[in-house]
């Protein structure tokens, strides 16, 4: 009973990490994992005190404290006997001889029993724990309001030398902008003055400017990449391989003025340019052209032999 009660939290506690943000919202995270707790604690608890093992046997014969409350299932022996006076009795005839021998295969010992239900509590407990640390994962909510104004003026500032005019970039925390919903890291209006960024990208510049943090290889380098492909669709740039060309050869600079150094700051471009043409299929329009490789027609210094 309750080893089906743990899989069933198990399983909703699955099931929350993958539900939509607006119902995960409406559950405080805790919660899930206070209900796993105080099961293992109740797991641990009961096998401890009760006689009978809690956690499933190979032998199914009944436990002790069945068999003293039911009988062992055998047939009793009775006979009947007349005493002195002539008053007949049933007796006995069994005697207690088998009680002893059927005791010990049946209840292993408790202490096996509580080490058993504490390693099996141990184990889910130290899997939740992993999981609330992975949910937990410190985020661009938790910045504080200067934290998240100063970084959004730092990525504006580069955004803006990048599309050679001031402009400003926004973090999107509504989502209505930019995120799961419309399958994008960011969005700017070709020309215009504004662009969003999804908050797990702002996190990672928010980390690098801010702190010389590189959150991940990978995410960093998307956010950077990211950040000079809304700022080039700002400067006037509409089509997406051109757009996405050109953010990856300004991104060495952006990443090189966020306090990356120029061989970490070219090697996370290459990398996304590498990821952009692996990708290709499944976005033709966002695929970079073929003339975008060094000295092609879209290298923006065609006189430096690197690219990006
Ligand atoms: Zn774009």
């Amino acid at each position: 009973m309750l080893r089906r009660l743990r899989l069933v939290l198990i399983v909703a506690l699955v099931l929350w990490f993958f539900s939509p943000p607006d119902l995960r919202d409406e559950i405080p995270i805790w919660l899930p994992f206070a209900a796993v707790l105080a099961l293992e604690a109740q797991f641990v608890v009961s096998s401890w005190r009760s006689g009978a093992p809690l956690v499933s046997r190979d032998d199914p014969r009944p436990g002790m404290e069945d068999r003293h409350r039911y009988g062992d299932g055998r047939l009793p022996e009775w006979a009947i006997t007349e005493d002195d006076e002539g008053t007949r009795h049933w007796v006995d005839i069994t005697e207690d001889e088998e009680e002893a021998p059927a005791e010990p295969a049946t209840a292993p010992p408790r202490r096996r029993r509580v080490a058993r239900a504490l390693v099996e509590a141990a184990a889910v407990v130290v899997a939740v724990a992993g999981l609330y640390l992975l949910l937990e994962r410190p985020g661009w909510d938790d910045l504080g309001g200067d934290a998240q104004r100063s970084s959004e003026a730092r990525m504006s500032l580069e955004a803006s030398r990048v599309a050679g005019k001031p402009v400003r970039i926004e973090c999107d925390t509504s989502g209505r902008h930019v995120g799961a919903v419309r399958h994008a890291d960011g969005i700017a209006i070709v020309g215009g003055g504004l662009a969003y960024l999804t908050p797990e990208l702002c996190y990672a510049l928010e980390r690098l400017a801010a702190h010389g943090e590189v959150t991940s290889f990978s995410q960093t380098a998307r956010a950077i990449a990211v950040l000079a492909h809304e700022a080039w669709h700002l400067r006037g740039v509409a089509n997406e391989g051109r757009t996405e060309c050109f953010a990856l050869q300004s991104g060495v600079r952006v990443a090189r003025r966020l306090g990356l150094d120029e061989e970490t700051a070219r090697r996370m471009m290459r990398s996304q340019l590498v990821a952009n043409q692996l990708h290709g299929a499944a976005t033709a329009e966002y695929v970079v052209p073929a003339d975008c490789v060094n000295r092609g027609a879209l290298d923006l210094s065609p006189g430096v032999d690197r690219f990006p």
